[in-house]
């Protein structure tokens, strides 16, 4: 059996799962998304991701024609109906189908489709060894330009910090604000340590809230670690003890070189390992039953 996508109120198979050129989602990157996971039949923090769709919804002026209670009910049948134990799950609405001018107003209904699949992490080597990142020449979106904290369809600037990062051979890029300060990574938060202390840059500066991110403070919180959200500049990060990454699909994969520096004493540090550990354990015993 093929993947079946829920597509505008009903399931269809992958193939027919097709947008209008016309969809405002496509021509201008208008619309807001989530990626959620779900572990051994459970889905990991869903009330979070909802809100944080909706919140972004709205902050766009985007009214989702659908409760938040029947988006999340929508999501655990999309999961079901493929099958699926462990599944990465995409859900995106877009502003609908218009005409070729930016007008919203000339969308009709908002289109919403929900992708349930398998997950395709990092290589495992990169979490037992740790990962290289490059810091991006590309500045981060100024939030008073297009608020980062809004998971929008529109990820030019994290795609342009990509590429930097594919041309320097690694698989992930710090970027930074306009000023120079460390904001996050194109598709995860970034975290250093620095002997109990956890710093994260804070998400006014242009980060996405991250929820796995808010899930390791709690996590460090309860092995007597303390966690600020902070303004940190580049040379802080690069002195820290230790550095890892997280997000939903990444989980926490520690960073061992930025450029040509190493982190630390160039291995996954203690730390970083017991949060992992953690993290894992916490998403196997957590969440919403299906
Ligand atoms: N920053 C960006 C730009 C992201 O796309 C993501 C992934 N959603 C994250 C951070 C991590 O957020 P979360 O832990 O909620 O997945």
């Amino acid at each position: 059996m093929g993947l079946k996508i829920f597509f505008n109120g009903s399931f269809v198979d992958k193939q027919d799962a097709r947008i209008s050129v016309f969809d405002h989602g496509l021509l201008y990157g208008d619309g807001v998304f989530e990626g959620i996971r779900s572990y051994n039949r459970r889905v990991f923090r869903p009330e979070k991701h909802m809100d944080r769709l909706y919140e972004g919804a709205e902050a766009i002026s985007l009214e989702i024609p659908m409760e938040k209670d029947v988006m999340l009910e929508r999501v655990v049948e999309t999961i079901k109906i493929n099958q699926l134990d462990n599944a990465y799950v995409r859900v995106v609405v877009t502003r609908g189908v218009g005409d070729l001018g930016l007008d919203p107003r000339k969308c009709g209904e908002p289109s919403i489709f929900i992708i349930a699949d398998g997950i395709k992490l990092y290589p495992e080597k990169l979490y037992a060894e740790g990962m290289p990142i490059t810091i991006a020449e590309t500045r981060r979106n100024h939030p008073s330009a297009l608020d980062p904290r809004v998971k929008s369809l529109n990820y030019l600037n994290n795609i342009m910090a990509r590429i930097e990062a594919i041309r320097a051979g690694v698989e992930e890029a710090l970027m930074l604000t306009v000023d120079g300060y460390v904001v996050e990574c194109t598709g995860d938060n970034i975290f250093a340590v620095t002997g109990n202390v956890l710093r994260t840059p804070r998400s006014e500066l242009g980060a996405l809230k991250g929820i796995t991110q808010e899930a390791v403070i709690e996590l460090a919180a309860g092995m007597g670690l303390s966690s600020e959200y902070c303004d940190m500049k580049p040379g802080e990060l690069l002195d820290a003890d230790e550095c890892f990454l997280t997000g939903t699909a990444a989980e926490v994969i520690p960073v061992v070189k930025i450029d040509d520096k190493v982190i630390g004493s160039g291995v996954p540090g203690k730390i970083t390992k017991d949060l992992m550990r953690a993290y894992k354990e916490l998403t196997s015993k957590e969440g919403l039953k299906y």
